[in-house]
């Protein structure tokens, strides 16, 4: 297929706006002989008027020879690999064109070459033409390339109209993009809240029938994407759209059942409000502890099965808040948080009752704590909430002005 191509007069993309990295990067690819385009959502960004998060380049040149272009560089992974050039505050990510991906029934063996089951040889490298290598993307937008040879946009996707209409597509079928890689459901809705786009009628659709494939995700990537979609800016929207197309309840699944239940009306308020207010913390530049997001999620679930523990086992509050926190905790294994984080959320919640304690020896106590200021942002997002112990949450603001 033919690609559009947008001349440089009739696009917006100028080089003042890509980092010097980036473009030596291009330029040295260039030089030595080779295709080099800037790609992913570096170009789509900057159409869009936006700050790239970082630059991606695909190239013609093989992981080898990009090596031997750029002493300060280095491979990085086993089978598709990809080549890590370094500068002194950036690293640029450089992948050769790909090509398509294989059928299921042939599998790559160590050395990149694919077999057939009979073991029959059927393709010898991953590599692949910038078509094949555009089409093996996601999202149409992210499928765009600026070609550093004459300053051009090459677009096979028709990723530039929808860049206008601000519509996310998935490339192909979107029943078998989201089941070759469940993930992509999670950055379609990240894309979709983080530029304000819609994503198109047969993606959402498609969505909603695979979002229960992500129970089977690999759990690194599930926080990984999880951390993205809490930090992007956008976590409200995130949180209306895992709503909407039913991704919430595969995400976080027994938080998910407890809000979709019968009585569960009203639920939804404090999980509104918490990704409000991440994202009213991200736009402040505040950074916020991995653990502090996850117990603010959970926190309304958590402190109703800190109830039901106190009915049944007679426990105070205190210690059926660090029963649930724990019982919580088993349940986010799934998305393996890290060990230090789960540690964190752990002390979060039960150190909630301590604040109910308004003495000066308690204070001068818990303030020394390390997790103070992440158990205080919690008690004073719930107790606003919930709209109870302002008292309490007065006379601690007040500590911690004198202090
Ligand atoms: P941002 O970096 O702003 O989060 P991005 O679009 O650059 O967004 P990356 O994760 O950096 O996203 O990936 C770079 C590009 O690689 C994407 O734009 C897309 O073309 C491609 N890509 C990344 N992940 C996938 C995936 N799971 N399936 C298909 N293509 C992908
Ligand atoms: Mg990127």
């Amino acid at each position: 297929m033919e690609p559009q191509i947008t001349a440089r007069p009739d696009h917006s993309i100028s080089r003042k706006q890509i980092s010097d990295a980036a473009l030596k990067v291009l330029y040295g690819l260039k030089d030595a002989g080779y295709v080099a385009y800037l790609a992913g959502g570096g170009v789509r960004d900057l159409l869009l008027g936006r700050n790239p998060k970082d630059f991606d380049v695909a190239t013609s040149a093989t992981p080898e020879e990009v090596k031997r272009v750029f002493r300060n560089s280095r491979l990085i992974g086993r089978r598709f690999r990809l080549v890590h050039v370094y500068f002194h505050n950036e690293i640029i990510e450089v992948s050769t064109f790909r090509a398509p991906a294989p059928p299921a029934d042939e599998t790559p063996d160590d050395d990149n070459t694919f077999l057939a089951k009979d073991g029959l040889v059927l393709r010898d490298n991953l590599f692949g033409t910038p078509e094949e290598d555009a089409l093996r993307r996601d999202f149409t937008v992210n499928a765009l390339f600026y070609n550093i040879a004459d300053f051009s946009i090459i677009d096979y996707v028709h990723g530039r109209n929808d860049l206008e209409k601000r519509l996310l597509r998935v490339i192909g079928d979107p029943d078998q993009r989201f089941t070759e890689d469940p993930v992509r459901i999670l950055r379609a809705i990240r894309f979709a809240a983080a530029l304000d786009f819609e994503i198109e009628p047969s993606a959402r659709e498609a969505i909603r029938r695979h979002a229960a494939r992500l129970e089977d995700c690999s759990s690194s990537r599930l926080y990984e994407e999880i951390q993205k979609l809490l930090s992007c800016g956008k976590a409200e929207r995130v949180f209306t759209l895992c709503c909407e197309l039913s991704v919430f309840e595969h995400l976080f699944p027994e938080l998910g059942a407890w809000l979709n239940a019968p009585d569960g009306e009203g639920k939804t308020h404090w999980l509104k409000k918490s990704f409000a207010q991440i994202d009213r913390w991200r736009a402040a530049g505040f950074n916020i502890d991995p653990a502090l997001l996850f117990a603010l999620i959970y926190g309304e679930y958590n402190e109703w099965v800190a109830a039901q523990i106190m009915q049944s086992e007679e426990l105070q509050h205190a210690e059926a808040l660090i029963e649930a926190t724990h019982r919580h905790i088993r349940q986010l294994e799934r998305i393996r948080i890290p060990k230090a984080v789960t540690h964190h959320i752990a002390e979060i919640m039960s150190g909630q009752p301590r604040f109910l304690k308004t003495t000066p020896k308690n204070a001068q106590r818990i303030m020394r704590h390390r997790c103070f200021l992440d158990a205080f942002l919690y008690f004073k997002f719930a107790a606003r909430t919930a709209g109870r112990h302002s008292t309490e949450l007065d006379w601690w603001e007040q500590q911690r002005k004198s202090r």
